[in-house]
């Protein structure tokens, strides 16, 4: 992983939980406190799509919860690049099949980046937003 981040700018994560188990979102919060320390590469989470650069999904996506995840993506301004966090937004997991579900995450909004766990480590997530930036990066070339 290369260790210095050559956009000029921070990169600010909005966090979705589409409808995880919870123990994905552990791992999110042990990955941004002062023992990993992303904010060194000016990685943040933020409290809205609308700030965000990045949207950080997590879980499989529940049938009542499909229109919200599409309006939270649409809220995000361009570029943007989403990523799916842990093994349930990849395939739906321990709840694949299941009547209530949409589907994974990439049957609702386009995915660039794909986490895999169950749980991710930190390490693993850090370099799942690492692989945004990179992405992120070649979109602002093509646009520039
Ligand atoms: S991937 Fe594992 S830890 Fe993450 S939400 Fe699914 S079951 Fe929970």
């Amino acid at each position: 992983m290369k260790l210095t981040p050559s956009l000029n700018r921070s990169l600010w994560v909005f966090h979705l939980n589409t409808g995880s188990c919870n123990v994905c979102e552990i791992e999110i919060v042990a990955a941004i406190t002062p023992r990993y320390d992303p904010e060194r590469f000016g990685i943040k989470l933020v409290g809205s799509p609308r700030h965000a650069d990045v949207l950080l999904v997590t879980g499989p996506v529940p049938k009542k919860n499909k229109e919200r995840v599409l309006r939270i993506f649409e809220q995000t301004p361009d570029p943007k690049v989403v990523i799916c966090c842990g093994t349930c937004g990849e395939s739906g997991g321990v709840y694949y099949d299941s009547y209530s579900l949409a589907g994974p995450i990439d049957d609702v909004i386009p995915v660039d980046v794909y986490i895999a766990g169950c749980p991710p480590r930190p390490e693993a997530i850090l370099h799942g937003i690492w692989k945004a930036i990179e992405k992120l990066e070649r979109l602002e070339k093509e646009v520039a």
